[in-house]
């Protein structure tokens, strides 16, 4: 082993995530390693269906260049299984470049000076009174190093590589169960003939093809030649993602593959707390996607430029430890993790709809697009929807549905709440609050009669 070199902070994981932290510290003067097991030329590649609202780059400020933008879209379609109804969530949104979108954040961090250790992994952490005092990287092909910095932050994804080896009375160290992951396959198409309406990001809902997530077919040209097809089910050990895809969607699309490949979604609430001791965690590897929907780009670059700026100011006052980074946690939940908690709940709840259900509720429209768009935005279960429920299934005779979506409401505000208004102030709070979120989720599963299997093993 050869020795050690030192850092302010060391990045790891070079995902959407890791290169905003990198570029936002480098830009701040920090000296900064991004650790990243992929050679430099393949850094942004990544299995995905690449689409993205553009408020999430607004909201940044960040002018992406018009080569990483492959295709726009004015909304998202939602199609019913019958396929006769659908709904249009109005809102623009793009489909991305991945690859050339990673270079361009890449340029934008070594623009910054930051060091980038490609084809290097992550193998373990040392620890030292109770902080981690450095990492150890292997060279693919190569020697193994120590590399030591005041700060670390987690951003390698669904599996992480950081804190599943932290102590497990840190809480950063938490583990998801097992059906707190979507596991995915998706192909993107040259089409042999092509698609007439390529306005709309379409999502259709089918439990037969897409048990426990949905089927997606977004347009990458204008043309309508180029298109991203993907499916994403619960991963309960039931079904496999690549053979629901031959089975269900291979036969719908004739053309040559660009590339395919499968992927695992985290969906479900945020991890409890995004900082502990001197180690902070964003992107995938903290949780961050939408669980309902499951675009997780936007909210990676979110807790990436909030773990920043915190990470920042703590490294400016030359303390970084859970108190001085708190902050960070209460803006994150404010901005997003509320939300995130609440859809959680409501993501349970619709992995246990019928095919018969989702029809139903797409034909009496209970939903339109705005009432989905306020729920994408706030994770509001909007009092319209179920207001105009309660008048209609007193007509159709479903007491039942209407009883389940007043108990989803009402923990979904609860859910909300605890990540919001009371989520904890000082570090020290957070064992008596994750008690109490467990709890309420644990109440909740019961009620509506869901299973979360084990928790995962890392
Ligand atoms: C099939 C699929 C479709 C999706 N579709 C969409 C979509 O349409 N829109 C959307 O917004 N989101 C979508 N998502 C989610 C989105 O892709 C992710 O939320 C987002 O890319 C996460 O970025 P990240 O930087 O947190 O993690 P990642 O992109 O996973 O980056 C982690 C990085 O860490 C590196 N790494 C991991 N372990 C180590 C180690 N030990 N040592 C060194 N490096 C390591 C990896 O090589 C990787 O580069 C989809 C996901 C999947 C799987």
């Amino acid at each position: 082993m050869s020795g050690k070199d030192k850092y302010d902070v060391i990045v790891v994981g070079a995902g959407v995530a890791g290169l905003y932290a990198s570029y936002y510290l480098g830009s701040m003067g920090w000296k900064v390693a991004l650790v990243e097991s992929k050679p430099m030329h393949k850094i942004g590649e990544r299995v995905c269906g690449d689409a993205i609202g553009t408020h999430h780059f607004e909201e940044l400020g960040l002018s992406v260049p018009g080569d990483v933008i492959d295709h726009k879209y004015k909304g998202v379609m939602i199609i019913s299984p019958s396929g006769g109804h659908s709904i249009i969530v109005p809102g623009g949104g793009v489909s991305i470049n991945r690859l050339k979108f990673g270079q361009w954040l890449l340029r934008q961090a070594l623009d910054h000076n930051i060091e980038l250790l490609d084809q290097h992994v992550v193998l373990d952490v040392e620890l030292r009174e109770n902080r981690v005092s450095a990492i150890k990287v292997k060279k693919v092909n190569g020697e193994t190093k120590l590399i030591e910095a005041e700060a670390i932050i987690d951003a390698s994804g669904y599996k992480p590589a950081v804190r599943s080896k932290l102590p497990p009375e840190w809480p950063i160290s938490e583990k998801p169960y097992v059906t707190d992951y979507n596991i995915a396959y998706r192909e993107v198409i040259q089409l042999n003939e092509k698609l007439e309406e390529v306005d709309y990001a379409k999502i259709f809902i089918d439990v037969n093809i897409a048990p426990g997530g949905y089927w997606w077919l977004f347009p990458k040209n204008s043309s309508g030649t180029m298109v991203n097809v993907g499916l994403g089910v619960i991963n309960n050990g039931h079904y496999n993602p690549r053979l629901q895809y031959e089975k269900h969607l291979r036969y719908r699309f004739n053309g040559g593959v660009i590339n395919a490949g499968g992927g695992v979604v985290p969906t479900r609430r945020p991890i409890c707390t995004l900082v502990w001791s001197n180690v902070a965690t964003i992107g995938d590897a903290a949780y961050t996607v939408n669980p309902v929907h499951g675009g997780g780009i936007g909210s990676s670059l979110l807790s990436a430029h909030v773990v920043a700026k915190h990470m920042n100011s703590a490294l400016e006052t030359g303390r970084v430890n859970e108190h001085a980074l708190w902050q960070a946690n209460v803006d994150y939940m404010y901005a997003y993790g509320g939300k995130q908690a609440s859809l959680d709940v409501l993501r349970m709840y619709m992995q246990k709809l019928s095919n018969e259900d989702y029809e139903w509720i797409m034909e009496n429209k209970i939903v339109d697009g705005s009432s989905i768009y306020d729920l994408g935005v706030k994770g509001d279960l909007a009092e319209r929807v179920t207001y105009a429920i309660s008048a209609l299934i007193k007509l159709l005779g479903r007491p039942s549905l209407l009883s389940e979506l007043r108990t989803v409401r009402s923990y979904m505000n609860k859910a909300r709440e605890l990540y919001t208004q009371r989520y904890p102030r000082k570090p020290e709070d957070i064992f008596v609050w994750r008690t109490m979120v467990d709890q309420m989720f644990t109440e909740y599963i019961q009620r509506i009669g869901f299973t979360r299997g084990s928790l995962v093993k890392w």
